[in-house]
């Protein structure tokens, strides 16, 4: 459904939200801008956007909980956490504390790279 751009005698263009069904009113410049880079202008009003992108990141912050990124090609919005997320572990053979990219098993044991690099025979 394509949004309906009205021209209002206020000089802004009035739009009806796909969403909650309100008229708001947008600045002609941002409908120009959007124009120019040839992304699509968001047929939602301010709020709704807002209510949006929230659902999203809630959205992608459960499957990051989860664990469940099957289907998932969303970015989250916000301060960046610092790269992957490790488990901290103690190393099978030196007891030297490690951490892992991946949560370790009480049943399989782990190892530092100076355990790993000793029983590969390098
Ligand atoms: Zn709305
Ligand atoms: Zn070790």
């Amino acid at each position: 459904m394509q949004p309906k751009l009205v021209e209002t005698n206020t000089g802004k263009i009035r739009q009806v939200c796909i969403d909650c069904g309100e008229p708001f009113d947008r600045d002609p410049g941002e409908v120009e801008a959007r124009r120019g880079t040839g992304l699509p202008v968001s047929p939602r009003c301010p709020g709704c956007r807002i209510t949006r992108r929230d659902e999203r990141n809630a959205s992608v912050f459960e499957s990051l909980r989860s664990g469940d990124l099957g289907n998932v090609r969303a970015t989250v919005v916000g301060p960046d956490e610092g790269g992957e997320r490790l488990y901290p572990a103690d190393c099978s053979g030196c007891q030297r504390p490690i951490r892992l990219p991946f949560k370790p098993r009480l049943d399989r044991p782990v190892f530092c790279r100076f355990c790993l690099d000793a029983r590969s025979g390098r």
